[in-house]
Order: structure tokens, then sequence, then C-alpha cells
């Protein structure tokens, strides 16, 4: 097992040689704490967004999906808040101009700049608001400012009549989006952990006001338990509440789950009882009516109040990477596995003939191509000795390496083997796709 002080360090390597995470703009030195997702990383990407909507839209009758626009109108900010109160504390070292948050624990509290170490050389904390703001139209005047969403939440609040209207839901019932945030945070950093562009996968749940406290424990014990499904330790996860200072400025009621990341417990997904502040609040400002009316009894008119499931897909792959990566010695050997769920690895299936000749190139590569056929991401790898293959497979994640040999040709069977357990076992070659199939559905 890796010394959790340094598996930070392994994972950004791993990451970056294997093609799973890349620095953006890289070439130029980088942009500050923005990152792309290289071949692997997409993959691993596209499989998390698939499970959660999976659980949270399509297994269910009363979740709709949406993908509203990043770019809205201005007064939605004004709104919900955002344009007066998402802000954070900022101080700068008078002496370095550093900048950091003022209630960072490096600085809170303290009077010694962290980088150049100059005493009392803090202004006053000035209030920072965290949205990127651009132009809409060719004329940069403040009349055309936009802002990038913070947030996705406020698409599904202001399309809630449009998504009662062509879906039928009744509530209780919710809407689904994920898509990208930003947020210019003062101090981001931890690789994936915070950065300033990112995608979050939320779902606000309109209830009757009254019944938000039991839908509230709802979606708290529904989220964790998605959370272990997706195979990570039960013992790495914790629920933490906001205490009153920290409630956002909608919030009634809040619970971050947080994962035992290598540089502590942090948050990762977020349970907020958002009340009916936004849609009251969109109801004012827009001067549109956004009750609901009961359609049994139209006589109940109400905003409903919002439960809120809001996590970050970078935030959810981070911790998946920690939680998968260790480290072993195999027959003397150091071995580097990423122990992914099965649904979720980039790859599923690498197939490798034994030798390059004697019908093998020709038997891996129907394999591959009915596992193709079958929609199973699959890799064809013929170079190097079968157990090189395999570690490279490990430390990418991939749940089974199938080898085409000389009794192949004989009998029609493969040998499979099995990241975690090691067994290698032999099976038809026609059974292949059935036995991926069930170990990652
Ligand atoms: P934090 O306290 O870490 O800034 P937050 O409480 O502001 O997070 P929310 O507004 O509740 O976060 O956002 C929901 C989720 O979106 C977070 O749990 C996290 O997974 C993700 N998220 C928020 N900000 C960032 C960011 N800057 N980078 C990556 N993911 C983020």
């Amino acid at each position: 097992m890796a010394n959790s002080s340094d598996v930070m360090e392994k994972l950004v390597s791993l990451c970056k040689r294997r093609g799973f995470v890349f620095q953006s703009s890289e070439i130029y030195g980088g942009t500050g704490s923005v990152w792309d997702y290289g071949p692997l990383g997409v993959e691993l990407q596209r499989n998390v967004k698939e499970a959660w909507w999976r659980a949270m839209v399509h297994e269910r009758d009363d979740i709709e999906g949406l993908d509203a626009a990043i770019l809205m109108h201005p007064r939605v900010w004004e709104a919900s808040g955002h344009v007066s109160g998402f802000t954070d504390p900022l101080i700068e070292c008078t002496s370095c101009h550093r900048r950091f948050r003022a209630d960072n624990p490096e600085v809170a509290g303290k009077n010694q700049c962290p980088v150049c170490g100059t005493k009392d050389s803090f202004g006053e904390p000035r209030m920072f608001n965290l949205m990127f703001k651009t132009f809409m139209g060719p004329v940069e005047d403040t009349s055309a400012t936009v802002y990038l969403r913070p947030e996705t939440a406020q698409g599904s609040y202001v399309n809630f009549q449009n998504v009662i209207n062509g879906s039928r839901q009744r509530v209780p019932f919710g809407i689904a989006q994920i898509g990208k945030a930003f947020r210019n945070e003062i101090t981001p950093g931890n690789f994936i952990f915070r950065t300033r562009e990112f995608e979050q996968m939320e779902m606000q749940f309109f209830v009757e006001p009254g019944s938000d406290d039991e839908w509230f424990e709802y979606w708290k014990a529904k989220r964790m338990a998605w959370m272990e499904s997706l195979g990570i330790r039960a013992e790495n996860l914790r629920f933490s509440e906001h205490g009153p200072d920290e409630l956002a400025h909608y919030a009634k009621k809040a619970f971050d789950i947080q994962y035992k990341f290598p540089f502590g417990w942090q948050e990762f997904e977020g349970i907020h009882n958002r009340t009916d502040f936004d849609l009251k609040r969109h109801q004012e400002y827009s001067g549109k009516k956004l009750e609901y009316v009961d359609p049994v009894d139209r006589e109940k008119r109400y905003l409903p109040y919002v439960i809120e499931t809001a996590v970050g897909v970078g935030r959810t792959i981070l911790a998946l990477l920690v939680d998968a990566y260790q480290e072993e010695a195999l027959e003397g050997e150091p071995r580097v596995v990423l122990r992914l769920d099965p649904r979720l690895a980039p790859i599923k299936v690498a197939v490798f003939p034994l030798v390059k000749k004697d019908g093998m190139p020709e038997r891996a590569t129907a394999i591959q191509q009915a596992l193709r056929a079958a929609g199973i991401n699959s890799f064809y790898d013929d170079s190097g000795s079968i157990g090189k293959r395999y570690r490279r497979q490990d430390e990418t994640g991939t749940p089974f390496c199938l080898t085409i040999d000389g009794q192949s040709n004989e009998d029609g069977t493969v040998t499979v083997r099995d990241r975690d357990t090691l067994v290698q076992q032999r099976i038809s070659s026609d059974s292949v796709i059935d036995y991926v199939r069930t170990r990652i559905s």
C-alpha cells in the first residue's frame, strides 16, 4: 500500500503518463487550475456520468433530465443571490502581492504571509465574487454583461414550469442535469479537486413544504448508498453537517458527503435543503408565477421546497482514483493496480494474441470485432511479454485480459485473467461477450 502523502503525486503522474488527465494548455505553461481529460480520462468520466444518469434518471419515474445552457439571463444571478452573495473574503499580502482566501487555515487569524514571511502585511479582507463575467454581443459595455454559470441548479429552477408542462410530472419530482460550471476560485488546487472550470451532476427535487425534512433524509441515504455502490470503501466516506455559519445563503440544512482524500476529509457531494428560496426569488424577479397547482385539488397552490444533491464529476473521479490506487508486490515484482469498478473502468477488456503468428492475431482481431459490435470498449495489444501487457492494463484499471494462444487454435478457448483475483481461466471464445457483459452491467 502506498504511503498516503505521496499517493497524490503518484496519481498525478500516472494520470498524465497514461492519458487520464493533462494540464490545460500545458505547452504554454498551463492555465491556472484547469485540466483536460485525455483518452482514458474521458472514458472514465463518461462512465461516471452514465452511472449517475442511470441511477438518477433512467431507473426512476420521478426525475426528468435537462440540459440548460451555460449562459443565462443576467437577472437569474441577481435573483439567485449570486451577484451579491457568491463571494469569498480575499486578502492580499502588501509585500509579495499574493492573494489568499481569508478563511484559509494557512492565513486565518495569523498575521504573517505564508509565502514571503512578511509580518502584518495583510490588508483588510474584501469580498471577491467567484462568478466569471463575459460579454454577450459585439459591444463590451455593461448592459451586455453575462456570467458563466457557477452551478447548473438555476437552469432547473427557471425551467420548472416548462418541465412540468412537458412531462406531466407531479410534485414530488426532480430535475437532473450534468453540465459545466465555472468559479473563479481564489485558491484552487489539489489537482482536479478544486478547479475553475468543472462539471457538476446536480438534481433538484421539488417537494411539498412540510415534507422537506423527510425527503432530505431520503436523499442523504440514497446518495451515500450510490457512492458505496461505485465501489468506494465505506470507511473512506462520511457525512458532515454544515454549521449555521457555513450554510449557503439559500440553505436551511446542508450535509456534505466527504471522502478521505490524501490531503484530508473533504466534501465531494452536497445535499442541501434550499427551501423555496430560489423559486420565490425567480417569481419575484421575473414577475412570472412559478407556483405549483395540485392537479387534483386545484385550490392547493404552493411554491415547492427543493432538496438538492450536487456532486462534481472531477471530485468523484479523484475519489475513485485515490480509492482504487494500490501498489503491491506480485511474484517479487511491484504492481500498480487501479481497482476501479468494472462498470467505470475506461477499457473493459484487453485482447492479447500470445504471438504475432499462427493465426493468433486473426482470432484476436475477430474477438475484438465482436466486442466492438457489442458496444464493449476494448484494447488490442500484441507488444511485449504477456506479463508486461498485464501490468500496463492493471495500472489503467482494465478488469479483464484475454489471451489467445496455441490452444485457442485447437479448441476455440481463450484465457481470461481477472485484474483483482489474478485467477486465469479458459473460456470458449463464443462466451466472451456474455462473460464480460454480466460483469460490467
Ligand atoms: P467547496 O466548499 O469545496 O467550495 P461548495 O460547497 O461550494 O464546495 P457546492 O456549491 O455545494 O460546493 O457544489 C457542489 C459540488 O460541486 C461540490 O461538492 C464539488 O463536488 C463540486 N465543486 C464545487 N466547486 C468546485 C470546484 N471549484 N472544483 C471542482 N468541483 C467543484
